[in-house]
């Protein structure tokens, strides 16, 4: 469903992802591991084309991201309604869950709903409503942010990506500004979406859900990709040093 082939990005001089190959079928979870400033945020950005991939090419159900090539071989952008047309396929969740403060946990989750989908209200209440109960917050439903746990917040926003009915979702750190108490409910969903079958691209230092949950689980370190596999090859493997060095943090 996702198919990178030799992307690569740099920001000016500095080359952040180098040959990403990288396939990412139907249901799959995959979960992104490596240290800081490996490249794992930019990756998962690229997949969205919030940041424009320089080298490679990044097909999402076989269809170009972000770029078009012209009739002399050279790329340029994809026009506006292409982009959004790939993007309708993701759902992005980030570190920091970004609700609007003014708006109650049903607000959050309706308004891309009627301003981007434009349902009626009432539609698109009732799809959020689903989604809040989804993520076991129906009865928060009328509770402004400042009045939910980091941990609700978070789950709002996952119902937010929900609501917009994406075949991907993408995960960056979703629990890493968590207070540690509050870690399990974020995880608790984001395993529940998998066991239904969602497509889950995940950045995560919660190695124990990549144990659990993940299909595959990928090491990034200096913007390469080192090692991919099942959790086991990859948490067992002894032969990267760096990967190692890496995992011994989490025991
Ligand atoms: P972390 O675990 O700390 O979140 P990461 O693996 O997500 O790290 P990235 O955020 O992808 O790492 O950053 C990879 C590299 O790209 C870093 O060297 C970083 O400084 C650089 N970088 C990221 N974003 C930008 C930007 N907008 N402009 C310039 N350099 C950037
Ligand atoms: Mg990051």
């Amino acid at each position: 469903i996702i198919h990178l082939s030799a992307v690569g990005k740099r920001f000016g001089a500095n080359q952040v992802l180098a040959n990403i190959d990288l396939d990412i079928h139907h249901s799959e979870v995959v979960c992104l591991i490596g240290p800081s400033g490996s490249g794992k945020s930019t990756l998962l950005r690229c997949m969205a084309f919030l940041e424009e991939y320089d080298d490679g090419e990044i097909h999402i159900e076989g269809r170009l991201l972000g770029w078009e090539i012209d009739d002399r071989g050279h790329r340029k952008h994809a026009g506006r309604n292409r982009l959004n047309q790939a993007r309708r396929n993701l759902g992005i969740v980030f570190q920091q869950f970004n609700l609007w403060p003014h708006m109650t946990a049903l607000g959050n989750v309706t308004e891309a709903l009627v301003r981007v989908r434009r349902l009626k209200r009432s539609e698109a209440e009732k799809r959020a409503m689903a989604v809040l109960d989804k993520v076991g917050l129906a009865e928060k439903a009328k509770e402004y942010p400042a009045r939910l746990s980091g941990g609700q917040q978070q789950r709002v926003a996952i119902a937010r990506a929900l609501a917009m009915e994406p075949k991907i979702m993408l995960f960056d750190e979703p629990t890493s500004a968590l207070d540690p108490e509050l870690v399990g409910e974020v995880l608790a969903v984001m395993k529940q979406l998998a066991v239904e079958g969602m497509t889950m691209v995940v950045v995560t230092h919660e190695m124990g859900f990549a144990a659990q949950v993940a299909d595959s689980v990928v090491f990034l370190d200096q913007g390469s990709i080192v090692t991919r596999g099942t959790p086991n090859e990859v948490f067992r493997d002894t032969q990267h040093p760096r990967l190692r060095q890496f995992l011994q943090n989490y025991l």
